[in-house]
């Protein structure tokens, strides 16, 4: 259930109105960042996000402890450590920053217990910790569905005091790490616990959820969802919750070859999920009763291979040759999208139309930035989230052009589905 409105928002503790004097807040972050083989941060969006909540606390008196997780880790290992990072920090922040090489044990403790208001711990990477994520780890192949219950039974033990310990270093919590909200972890949820009257959200997740609020809730109408990628399954559930929401829903990418080939077209070797095509077709039945009207591709870019430098022709959607496979939306396509766009006023956008990653193939997510940020310099409000599309979308040095650019993918999925994500809901209860 969708439960955490702007209003509900309003009536909580707020990290706007919240005295910080004195306080030593413990702030969730998002720090996964993409490091080079020379352990530099490659892409700084998720430290600049995170920033104005930091600097918030750091300038009404507080001081600060940030955590985060980096990577996959399966032990500590110091190409995960956030060690790393720390000059980044330094810079966006303009504070020195102090780091804790555990954070667990006496010297994190001690450091927290230490600090002054202004100043500033990064604690090493959470997930050094198999009790972050409350899995257990390092368990044999054969281990018996016994074996796995008890390892899973001592790590869910064991997160308590792991939770209770990073509780201890502070006074309250703020949790700004949207990107995984959707995971039900220590230091994104159980850590909530423990902070009954000083829990938080921090002003990126606040503002994910205004933005999402803003669409799902109190959309001006014409709606049109744009819905890319390359699986119909892994959208299935959003598309779902959105057709009694919006006027309009183009399907691009991978994921519109399942509908035509369930309509019956010709789709080559075009990506298909044989196995959705009932659903598609379902779909597409209730759209039409709900007065949605469904824009797939009309044209697509074809390729005789999945490869950049392939040949390619233009074709109807619905007539690809064989051996040849949907790359890319063609001109008509992206004329009808266009139209489309252009006449609404919300528009949310996730998934790239076509095989984005290859340059021959970019231009239908190129053009939807375009026609997106046109309508959004036109009045309309524009919600554009998920890896390819934000990814399209800062390429162009478009991000001021929308309204809103979505920092979580997986988070903002789940969020569209309609449920309401863990790490929300332990600051809202
Ligand atoms: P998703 O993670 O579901 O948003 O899907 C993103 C992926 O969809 C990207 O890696 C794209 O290359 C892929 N994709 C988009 N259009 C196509 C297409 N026509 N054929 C194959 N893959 C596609």
């Amino acid at each position: 259930m969708y439960l955490c409105t702007t209003q509900i928002l309003e009536e909580m503790q707020n990290i706007s109105t919240y005295n910080f004097k004195g306080k030593r807040a413990i702030v969730r972050v998002d720090f996964n960042v993409p490091l080079n083989a020379e352990f530099q941060v490659t892409d700084k969006t998720r430290i600049r996000a995170a920033i104005p909540t930091l600097k918030k606390v750091l300038e009404s008196g507080g001081s600060l402890i940030i955590m985060s997780h980096l990577g996959r880790p399966k032990k500590a290992e110091d190409k995960f450590s956030l060690r790393h990072i720390i000059p980044d920090v330094e810079k966006q922040l303009g504070a020195p920053v102090l780091f804790a090489p555990d954070c667990m044990g006496k010297e994190a403790a001690n450091m927290a217990a230490a600090l002054k208001p202004g100043e500033v711990l990064l604690l090493e990477n959470l997930r050094f910790y198999a009790e972050e994520e409350g899995k257990p780890r390092g368990l044999a192949p054969e281990a018996s569905d016994e074996e796995k219950k008890a390892a899973k039974a001592a790590v869910k033990e064991s997160q308590k005091k792991f939770t209770a310990t990073l509780a201890s270093y502070a006074d309250c919590y703020i949790n700004d790490a949207f990107g995984t909200a959707h995971r039900a972890h220590a230091s994104t949820t159980l850590i909530a616990a423990h902070f009954p009257n000083d829990k938080m959200f921090g002003f990126l997740i606040e503002g994910e959820i205004k933005a999402i609020d803003k669409v799902l809730r109190s959309p001006e109408h014409p709606m049109t969802a744009i819905l890319g990628g390359a699986k119909v399954s892994s959208k299935i559930t959003i598309i779902e919750n959105l057709l009694d929401k919006v006027d309009n829903m183009i399907i691009g990418g991978g994921m519109s070859f399942t509908f035509v080939k369930a309509c019956g077209g010709k789709i080559g070797d075009s990506l298909c999920e044989d196995d959705q095509m009932p659903l598609a077709l379902n779909i597409l039945k209730k759209a039409e009763e709900k007065g949605v009207k469904i824009y797939i591709s009309e044209d697509v870019i074809a390729a005789d291979a999945f490869d950049n430098d392939a040949k390619t022709t233009v074709c109807p959607v619905d007539r690809i040759p064989d051996g040849w496979k949907g790359m890319d939306a063609g001109p008509e396509t992206l004329e009808t999208w266009k139209k489309v766009i252009m006449d609404s006023k919300t528009i949310l956008w996730n998934g790239p139309a076509g095989v984005f990653e290859m340059p021959n193939f970019a231009n239908g997510t190129l053009r939807l930035v375009e026609f997106v940020a046109e309508a959004t310099r036109n009045g309309s409000f524009s919600l554009v989230g998920g890896g390819d599309s934000v990814a399209a979308v800062t390429q162009m040095g478009y991000a001021k052009k929308v309204s809103y650019v979505s920092t979580g993918g997986g988070a903002m999925l789940e969020y569209l589905e309609g449920k309401e994500l863990p790490g929300i809901q332990a600051i809202r209860q």
